[in-house]
């Protein structure tokens, strides 16, 4: 199995995802996979996951949610598996032709003040908003 985390954008959305690759390389995903019926060949190989519910499919047309989002990403990140990296935005506006330019992550956003200032840490927060920085980048006054 190969696990990417992606950041799958559409207009006005922003859905932190899990995308498993599903390998018979090893013996034993084999034989778990194959119990299940994923035989590999042409049946879809990715099991795609949102985070912030844990629903899961391996099929794209089982996203039964009205909307095109799901089913757009799911699609191209089959095709694409291979060519992601962990980590990547995945906007369906920009693949799908809607947009000229893609999405940019927003995970150097600071998830409090929008700013644009998180290093790469896995912090929601800038260093101001955590109360470690003032505003103007000198470390955090403390009280004396
Ligand atoms: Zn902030």
């Amino acid at each position: 199995m190969i696990l990417k985390t992606l950041e799958i954008r559409d207009a006005g959305t922003h859905i932190p995802a899990l995308a498993i690759k599903m390998s018979h390389d090893d013996p034993t995903h084999n034989y778990q996979l194959m119990r299940v019926g994923f035989m590999g060949g042409s049946d879809s190989q990715v099991i795609l996951m949102m985070l912030n519910n844990q629903e899961a499919h391996s099929d794209p047309y089982d996203w039964n949610r009205g909307a095109r989002t799901m089913p757009e990403a799911h699609v191209w990140i089959e095709k694409h598996f291979d060519e992601l990296k962990n980590g990547d935005v995945v906007d369906v506006d920009f693949l799908y032709g809607r947009t000229a330019k893609p999405k940019v992550s927003e995970q150097f956003n600071c998830q409090r003040c929008f700013s644009q200032s998180v290093a790469f840490t896995g912090s929601l927060y800038c260093a101001t908003c955590m109360g470690l920085e003032e505003p103007n980048g000198e470390p955090a006054s403390r009280p004396s």
